[in-house]
């Protein structure tokens, strides 16, 4: 019988047998485009004990992709592996899988290309349940879905388009909410509600989305 977990083109279920046992050869955290959503930058801004203006400016390239060093490393992978293991972003922590969320709301998953010398070791000994229960991400798949929600709504009312960041938006831009600097746009939101900043990071994320669905509802408003 074909190995369904063992080919990269298949999109299997959560219980599909997969395993997977990192080496630690650290090859993986070369040559990847990391993006990161508001969520994820933020966690890793706290990290590193800076704001995520800072870390938008230091960390980033492409505005939502983690910097790469001159050899391909990503920036934050030091000589003992990841030096953001706690914070690190979710497809690090679904990797070697890629998690799919169809157009009916329905979830799957892939098995990702490894580097061609890394070595990881795939098994059938669990489930892709069992494998992603292992690397706590929860929260991130949270903050990801809603994030992929704002963004879809966003891009009806800016770009017109349900699916593309790429089109031309309008050309007056003025008062499009930060996507990115979680930090700045929840001091600016508190401001203007009087309220205090909260320290905790998922309210953080909730009072963000909150500023910017308020912003949709305005232009949604106006249009
Ligand atoms: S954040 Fe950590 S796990 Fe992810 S690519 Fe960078 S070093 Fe590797």
């Amino acid at each position: 019988m074909a190995d369904e977990a063992a080919d990269p083109r298949s999109r299997f279920s959560a219980e599909t047998p997969f395993s997977y046992r990192c080496a630690r050869c650290r090859r993986c955290c070369h040559d990847k485009l990391i993006q990161v959503n508001p969520y994820e930058a933020a966690r890793l801004a706290r990290n590193r004990g800076i704001s995520t203006t800072a870390f938008l400016r230091d960390f980033l390239e492409g505005s939502v992709y983690l910097r790469r060093r001159d050899d391909g490393a990503c920036v934050f992978l030091g000589d003992e592996g990841c030096t953001v293991h706690a914070d690190r972003p979710l497809v690090c922590r679904l990797y070697p899988l890629g998690r799919h969320v169809l157009a009916s709301g329905e979830v799957n998953f892939s098995r990702l290309e490894p580097h061609s010398h890394s070595e990881g070791v795939f098994g059938r000994e669990g489930t892709v349940t069992g494998y992603l229960a292992s690397q706590n991400i929860e929260r991130f798949v949270a903050a990801a879905d809603r994030y992929l929600a704002l963004l879809s709504r966003l891009n009806r009312v800016w770009w017109g388009s349900p699916n593309e960041l790429d089109g031309e938006g309008p050309e007056d831009d003025a008062g499009f909410p930060e996507l990115m600097d979680l930090d700045r746009a929840v001091a600016q939101y508190c401001t203007e509600q009087g309220a205090p900043e909260p320290l905790d990071i998922e309210e953080r994320m909730r009072l963000h989305i909150a500023s910017v669905e308020q912003w949709l509802d305005a232009n949604e408003a106006g249009s």
